[in-house]
């Protein structure tokens, strides 16, 4: 989608902190880190704007996230834990509607989620 910053990354027009790629998904550091480690990973298609569009048809992209998650998890010495939020709509602050992973860790976080 040409107005979307994260299809802009994925394409290299915009400069990222790239953490992982691979023919499905693009991972790369959150410009406004919240957590020693956040990393968010994307579909590289636009194809969800958010979880709300998340259908059967999806769970195997999805899946495949989560995957990544867990092996970056590794990578980054996570071993004491971390958190995988997706945020949408607006009650959920999310500002950047293509689909994404925020991967937080390196620290003790808050129990408050919300
Ligand atoms: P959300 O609020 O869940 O939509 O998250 C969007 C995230 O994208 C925020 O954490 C931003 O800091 C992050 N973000 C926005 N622009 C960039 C960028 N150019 N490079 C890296 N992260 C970005
Ligand atoms: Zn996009």
């Amino acid at each position: 989608m040409d107005s979307c910053i994260f299809c802009k990354i994925v394409a290299g027009q915009i400069p990222s902190s790239k953490v992982y790629e691979d023919d499905l998904v693009y991972a790369f550091n959150d410009i406004n880190p919240l957590a020693p480690v956040h990393v968010l990973i994307i579909p590289k298609e636009h194809i969800l704007a958010s979880a709300a569009d998340a259908t059967e048809e999806n769970a195997a992209l999805i899946g495949h996230v989560f995957a990544v998650a867990a092996k970056l998890a590794k990578e980054l010495g996570l071993d004491g834990g971390f958190r995988i939020v997706t945020n949408s709509g607006d009650d959920a602050c999310q500002t950047v509607h293509h689909l994404h992973f925020h991967l937080l860790g390196g620290k003790k976080m808050s129990e408050d989620l919300a």
